[in-house]
């Protein structure tokens, strides 16, 4: 679990001060992985105070972060530090807490990020992370998690070290996200509290948490609250179905979602809800409340993105969303095998 966490309107002015006590010399800095949305942006950029060494890297999240992106990082902060680094700081969405959690375990782990895609295979604490999130949905600032596209797997790096040592959460942060976004983001954590809830691997701990963000979930995307009231619950709910998430499983959209990100680079939100919108046979009063969210805020889903697949493509896709083992069982139960067939998702996926 996350051991620190501030939350609140402005919280974002203590970053400062909250992560100065963590530096371990002057020549140890802290490495800032920001999204390049905010390049141009000097209210959040005035804001951090750039001492000794420290310095900013602008990462672009328009592709989800890869193994090579996190081997280039490492190694270009390995050449170009003096020592270690004290910290690494992510500000963005679920991309650049990826990749800041990713680079942070990197750091301390030899080897290529590849090598350790799949569950506790890392061997040893990375240097300390902050995660501040600025959209809000993928629950990346709470869970155990940094998913990363490899040569033959979309796969997180899954560990106890993986977690951030300190999140920021700040609700004014996601004043600039577009509609759309919010909306695919948004849908990433309703999507995670249903797939969480109505898994085999509920159990008491997470069901607590995916029915408080699912709750949240409704009053975000279905009630008549205030902009900044919606900021504030989404940003929780996004943290509690990050939490519930980490104490049971996904299910069958994040199964196939992988498989449309990892051959035709689908983001995450985007994909889900692509994906989720056909699975009224797993999913059904849920697949009804979805497309009452997207009636409410007149969103539009790309279309026909299957269309022009060719075989070796398709097959590619099911390769991947068949690899999922654990989101399958969790999905299905044991005997899921028998129930998802490859035929049976190229049928989905072709509706898609
Ligand atoms: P994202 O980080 O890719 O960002 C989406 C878009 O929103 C980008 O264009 C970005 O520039 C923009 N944006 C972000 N904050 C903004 C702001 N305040 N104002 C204006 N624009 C802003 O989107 P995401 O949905 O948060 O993250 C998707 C990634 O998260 C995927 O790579 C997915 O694999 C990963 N993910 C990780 C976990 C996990 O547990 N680690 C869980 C789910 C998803
Ligand atoms: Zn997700």
């Amino acid at each position: 679990m996350v051991s620190k966490v501030v939350f609140g309107r402005g919280s974002f002015n203590q970053l400062n001060e909250i992560i100065e006590p963590k530096r371990q010399n002057q020549r140890a800095p802290f490495i800032y992985f920001i999204d390049d949305v905010f390049e141009n942006n000097p209210n959040l950029i005035s804001r951090i105070s750039l001492l000794y060494d420290d310095y900013i890297i602008f990462i672009s999240s328009v592709e989800e972060p890869k193994t090579t992106q996190v081997d280039a990082l490492v190694e270009d902060i390995i050449l170009n530090t003096k020592a270690l680094p004290s910290g690494i700081i992510g500000i963005g969405g679920g991309t650049v807490m990826d990749l800041a959690k990713a680079v942070s375990v990197m750091l301390t782990n030899n080897g290529l990020s590849e090598e350790y895609q799949g569950w506790d295979l890392l061997k040893t604490p990375g240097v300390y992370h902050v995660g501040i999130p600025t959209i809000s949905g993928t629950g990346a600032e709470v869970s155990r998690t940094a998913i990363l596209c490899g040569s033959k797997l979309k796969l997180g790096l899954n560990s106890d070290f993986t977690p951030f040592d300190q999140v920021i959460l700040d609700p004014e942060l996601t004043d600039g996200v577009e509609k759309n976004q919010w909306f695919y983001t948004g849908m990433d954590c309703f999507i995670h509290c249903v797939e969480s809830l109505n898994g085999n691997f509920i159990n008491t701990f997470s069901k607590s948490y995916g029915k408080m963000a699912y709750e949240l979930c409704h009053e975000v995307f279905l009630g008549n609250d205030s902009f900044e009231e919606m900021q504030d619950k989404l940003m929780i709910a996004s943290w509690h179905g990050g939490m519930s998430i980490a104490y049971s499983q996904v299910g069958v959209a994040h199964a196939m979602s992988y498989g449309l990100s990892f051959v035709l680079g689908i983001k995450h939100g985007v994909g889900n809800c692509i994906v989720f919108q056909h699975l009224e046979e797993f999913y059904p009063k849920d697949v009804a409340i979805f497309k009452s969210m997207m009636k409410k805020h007149n969103i539009t889903l790309p279309k026909d993105v299957c269309k022009s697949l060719t075989q070796k493509q398709m097959d590619a896709m099911i390769d991947v969303a068949l690899s999922l083992t654990p989101l399958w069982e969790n999905a299905i139960g044991n005997q899921w095998k028998s129930v998802i067939t490859r035929s049976k998702l190229e049928k989905l996926y072709s509706k898609m």
